[in-house]
């Protein structure tokens, strides 16, 4: 059992176990102005999925981030299908499967709908979504047949499996400003940050950015990240001048939140970089986030840390060789 099934796994299994609510939809609030969340969920029986949105303009509705082809997806299609206004398109921050696994219902529903993202899937494909596959292809024989968990597993397998179905139709590899349903949304893209190739969207009409997984909580997830560019990308988002902060994970935030995010982060790599010992660099992180952080996710997000730390983010960190200088 690599280390990316540990954190991927593992991570997530203590994690769900940990938080989250009963087993029932979520209910979508209004952040701003034409602008509705369905929080993500993390519950003890199903793999997480991330938050979404659905911006309405006067001519349509745009998606941000499909969660991962289940409920939470069948909810958000609900919620588009019940608005009465068309679907011009989807944008995804980033190619996680709690992210774009609703890709394919989205497409199915909607034919020929623009789904707007950085290519990077594709190199995701051969390499991290293929490790996952070989993973569960070990995992699944493992598990009693129908239990929860082999279905939980299979379910995830089922998803790789649908491979280019989850990929944009528009691929975006620089910024750009993109009018949508009458909504002007400007995109950024961000390189070797979170991923490959990252996308935040700020709405200059209410002012909000939409961050995907740039920030998460309890801990920022490094599995496939660079933390250099990451940092970069953060100072650039710190720039901006936002009202509000929808995080990938998590509950909305005001710029002070994230300004204390950010300075937490950057010490968290500068501790990682120097002598100092691992306990005293997780310590200072929740020590600086305490307000943000439930008490109940302390113990899983200090674990994470830890793992993050050794494989991710230290000077000689093999995740830092694979996700800074990607090739695969
Ligand atoms: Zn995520």
């Amino acid at each position: 059992m690599n280390r990316i099934w540990f954190s991927l796994m593992s991570g997530l299994l203590i994690l769900a176990a940990t938080a989250g609510p009963a087993n029932s939809d979520q209910s979508s609030v209004d952040v701003a102005s034409g602008i509705q969340l369905l929080p993500g969920q993390l519950q003890a029986d199903r793999s997480p999925d991330g938050n979404s949105l659905i911006l309405r303009g006067e001519e349509g509705l745009v998606v941000i981030d499909t969660g991962r082809g289940n409920e939470h997806t069948r909810q958000l299609i609900d919620l588009v299908s019940e608005s009465g206004l068309p679907l011009v398109g989807v944008i995804n921050t980033h190619w996680h499967l709690d992210h774009i696994g609703g890709n394919a219902r989205f497409k199915q529903r909607w034919p020929g709908l623009h789904i707007y993202a950085h290519p990077s899937l594709d190199t995701a494909l051969g390499g991290f979504h293929a490790d996952y596959r070989k993973q569960l292809d070990a995992y699944l024989p493992t598990l009693a047949e129908g239990s929860p968990e082999q279905q939980r597993y299979q379910a995830e397998m089922d998803l790789l499996k649908q491979d280019r179905k989850l990929a944009e139709t528009d691929p975006l590899r620089k910024s750009t400003t993109l009018t949508l349903g009458g909504r002007i949304l400007e995109v950024h893209v961000s390189e070797h940050s979170v991923t490959e190739g990252d996308l935040w969207i700020f709405d200059p009409q209410t002012r909000t950015l939409i961050a995907g997984d740039l920030v998460t909580l309890p801990v920022p997830m490094f599995d496939s990240a660079c933390p250099e560019g990451w940092k970069r990308t953060l100072d650039k988002i710190a720039a901006t001048r936002f009202r509000q902060l929808v995080p990938g994970h998590g509950a909305p935030m005001g710029p002070e939140n994230f300004s204390t995010y950010r300075e937490a982060f950057n010490r968290l790599l500068e501790c990682s970089a120097s002598n100092t010992d691992k306990q005293t660099c997780i310590n200072q992180w929740f020590a600086q986030m305490k307000p943000m952080i439930a008490q109940a996710d302390e113990a899983y997000g200090r674990t994470l840390l830890g793992y993050y730390i050794d494989q991710f983010i230290r000077p000689d960190a093999p995740g830092r060789k694979r996700w800074c200088s990607q090739k695969d």
